[in-house]
């Protein structure tokens, strides 16, 4: 990503080292079809609308802060993405991203599956009515009762993730009476974020088995060998928001060594390969995300030339994008609170919301985009920092950006691309409450999550 400084930005040494901020946009109304959802326009009267709808409308009729979600959008990403990759490969959208019971509708009318890693991720998949034979549970340390629900439910597959999951996860099935179809989670030594992967020793970490040492084609050894499993493949997940498709080409290249040496070992050819999520968005107009159809022919391609270099019969593909389907398609509304310069530093913009609807920029120092939506502006641009109400140094929301000049308490801001780890991470942190999430659509809205109130916090609280 190429930033350049502000011509007439901070002069503070600190800020300049610190900050992250490209030049400012030539025109401040414009919005980066790139990094809002996509029927996300200003009207002539300058006020932004979503799925036919003003903002000014909507803050009107549910508040702020809200995620306002282009249920068109998701359904658009969610179909792409099946369109994609076709009847010979499944779509596992990955619920962490985003779970509403709504969600789970439109992803089982789009004829997507669904990837779950808790007991409460199951319990919403189930209630919306998606078949359990289309969803999969992930997950580091799935409690006994967890697995036993999940089988229980017949869900299509648990993603195994350790030697002990393994004979927890048969020894349930076979309790049950089952044979639980199960794929094994390898770490193949490959972590993928944005423009780069490291193709080192990147099993220091907690999910999955490392191919290193032999240890996952031990797993597979094992779980061949008990009644309560069908193993049907090997899964890896090689980290997020990745634009660069090397770390897959190399991650392919090593479960497909796996795939072969089971065959050599145990004349089984497993059916599937699962090659997880991270596919990346654009959350500024710097980054430059791949389409799904790209992604689909890359990755059936890479999979393709190993399998024929190692002359084992293709497996199935699945893949289990869940940034990359719902990030995109929301956006969070706040109302500005207060507007205060620091002078030959930066405008300090406070909105009603902050780290509890948005953690991911203090989590991970994420970039955001941020505009003026409830009116156009002709006034000069001036650098901000949009931050939160929280009693937290660190409560920054957008800590780079260019807004009107004129800016003023009262003003609707929205922040694209918040679909994906913003609601589903929320806290309550300082008892703020929850923002609702709003589906917009064909000039409707509905209330699809409702806001958090003061009595569910209370209702918690029985001291
Ligand atoms: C988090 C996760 C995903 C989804 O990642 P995105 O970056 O949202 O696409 C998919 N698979 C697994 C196993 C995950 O842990």
């Amino acid at each position: 990503m190429s930033r350049s400084a502000h011509p007439a930005g901070p002069r503070h040494a600190d800020v300049l080292t610190e900050g992250h901020y490209s030049a400012p946009p030539a025109d401040l109304n414009a919005l980066d079809p790139k990094v809002w959802a996509q029927t996300v326009e200003r009207d002539a009267d300058g006020v932004v609308t979503v799925g036919g709808m003003a903002v000014t409308r909507l803050a009107e009729e549910y508040g702020t802060p809200a995620y306002v979600l282009d249920e068109a959008d998701f359904r658009a990403r969610a179909r792409a993405w099946r369109t994609a990759f076709g009847t010979d490969a499944d779509v596992f959208y990955a619920g962490k991203a985003f779970l509403s019971r709504a969600v789970v509708r439109w992803l089982d009318e789009e004829g997507l599956n669904l990837d779950v890693c808790s007991g409460g991720e199951l319990a919403t998949a189930l209630s919306a009515g998606m078949p359990a034979d289309r969803v999969a549970f992930h997950g580091n340390n799935k409690s006994p009762e967890e697995i036993e629900r999940a089988v229980r439910a017949g869900v299509g597959r648990i993603v195994l993730d350790s030697f002990q999951e393994i004979v927890r996860v048969a020894h349930i099935a076979q309790s049950l009476g089952v044979r639980q179809r199960v794929q094994i989670r390898i770490t193949v030594g490959v972590e993928a974020h944005t423009h780069e992967f490291i193709a080192t020793a990147h099993e220091d970490q907690k999910f999955g088995i490392p191919l290193a040492g032999g240890q996952a084609a031990e797993a597979v050894r094992r779980a061949l060998q008990l009644d309560g499993l069908e193993v049907i493949g090997i899964h890896s997940h090689i980290g997020s928001q990745i634009f660069d498709m090397s770390g897959f080409e190399v991650a392919a290249h090593r479960v497909v060594g796996l795939l072969k040496d089971i065959r050599d070992e145990h004349g089984v050819e497993l059916p599937e390969i699962d090659l997880g999520g991270g596919l990346g968005i654009a959350y500024t107009s710097d980054d430059d995300p791949r389409e799904p159809h790209e992604i689909a022919k890359a990755l059936t391609e890479i999979v393709t030339r190993e399998c024929e270099g190692a002359r084992l019969r293709t497996p199935r593909i699945s893949v289990e994008p869940g940034r990359a389907i719902v990030g995109p398609t929301a956006f969070t509304l706040y109302e500005v609170g207060t507007v205060k310069p620091l002078d030959g530093l930066r405008t300090y913009v406070s909105v009603d919301g902050g780290m509890s609807d948005n953690i991911r920029t203090a989590l991970y120092d994420a970039e955001y985009s941020v505009a003026l939506v409830s009116r156009a502006s002709d006034a000069e641009s001036m650098l901000v920092r949009v931050v939160g109400k929280h009693c937290e140094s660190g409560d920054i929301v957008v800590k780079d950006a260019f807004l009107p000049g004129d800016l003023a308490p009262g003003d609707l801001i929205a922040v694209p691309a918040t679909g994906a780890y913003c609601r589903s991470m929320a806290s309550n942190y300082n008892h703020v409450l929850r923002p609702p999430v709003v589906a917009v659509r064909d000039g409707e809205a509905r209330v699809i999550v409702r806001r958090e109130t003061e009595e569910d916090l209370l209702r918690l609280d029985v001291g």
